[in-house]
């Protein structure tokens, strides 16, 4: 099991613990105003993700003492883990209210809105604190100067929407608003920021599932529809064999390869359960 569930799963899936997604944990004023903050301002989020590079222009001695103490900072504030869809259903099976949002992602690099990013709450029949403070918002880097980017979805219908997304090749994950709460499920692909920070400047803000694709030889045909959805560069084929392996050591264990493969050849694995890639996370 990865640090997370460790520290706030109390032998279970840390993501999968209804306590994390708490009402009572947004009574802390300072989580609150975090969350506020957050979605208040993508421009400055997208700045401080790109600032993460700025370790990478320091001397080596002074990245081997920073970055540990930084991403060890971050750790406590924000920052996401990919699931597969299954772990999806399981919350969205215990969670009362689902808001769909634009991404601030694709809102910082490109301009343009793209409803990937569901807030989640845990107040059934009232209106929650997260909902609140996301009306609150002077969202005007959503649609318009109203808040209509604001969508509340049924949760069947929400688990629906992210099985589409997956087909176009968008992988899930949950993030933190000062962990352990969990507030939010993303639909991400290369234009995510996190993923950018994570591979490119060596800040990792989004980990790894507790999950392990493999192929099974027997049933994979080497079509490679599998291979084009992979987000992480992770598959390889092989022309002696003519069939897609994966390198367990960059599988993210996100699922979309399987959701890709027609022939049911691929699964996940425990990432315990796969040596090579046990540790990484
Ligand atoms: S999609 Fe399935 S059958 Fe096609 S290459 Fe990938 S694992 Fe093999
Ligand atoms: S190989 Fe791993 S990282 Fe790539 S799509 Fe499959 S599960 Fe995700």
């Amino acid at each position: 099991m990865c640090e997370f569930c460790t520290k706030h799963g109390e032998g279970k899936k840390w993501y999968l613990r209804a306590e994390n997604y708490s009402e009572d944990l947004l009574s802390d004023l300072r989580r609150r105003r975090f969350i506020g903050d957050f979605f208040k301002d993508p421009d400055a989020l997208g700045s401080k993700i790109e600032e993460t590079n700025n370790l990478n222009r320091l001397p080596s001695f002074v990245q081997a003492v920073l970055r540990p103490a930084l991403v060890n900072k971050q750790k406590k504030v924000h920052y996401g883990q990919v699931v597969p869809i299954e772990a999806i259903e399981e919350i969205l099976g215990f969670v009362s209210s689902v808001t769909r949002l634009p991404c601030i992602c694709r809102q910082f690099s490109s301009g343009s809105e793209h409803r990937y990013c569901y807030g989640i709450s845990m107040v059934p029949g009232s209106e929650s604190q997260m909902l609140k403070i996301q009306r609150s918002i002077d969202a005007d880097y959503l649609t318009g100067p109203d808040i209509s980017g604001l969508e509340e979805v049924p949760k069947e219908e929400a688990l629906e929407q992210m099985r589409d997304l997956e087909k176009k090749g968008l992988y899930h994950s949950v993030w933190t608003f000062v962990a352990p709460f969990i507030g939010g499920i993303c639909n991400c692909d290369r234009d995510c920021l996190a993923l950018k920070a994570t591979q490119a400047y060596a800040f990792p803000v989004m980990f790894r599932a507790e999950h392990v694709a493999g192929v099974d030889p027997d049933r994979c045909i080497g079509c490679r529809a599998c291979m084009a959805a992979c987000n992480f560069g992770a598959m390889r084929y092989s022309l002696a064999n003519k069939k897609v392996d994966i390198e367990a050591e960059k599988c993210y264990g996100c699922g979309i390869c399987r959701a890709y493969c027609t022939k049911d050849a691929i699964e996940l694995k425990d990432r315990s359960a796969v040596p090579e890639a046990a540790n990484i996370w």
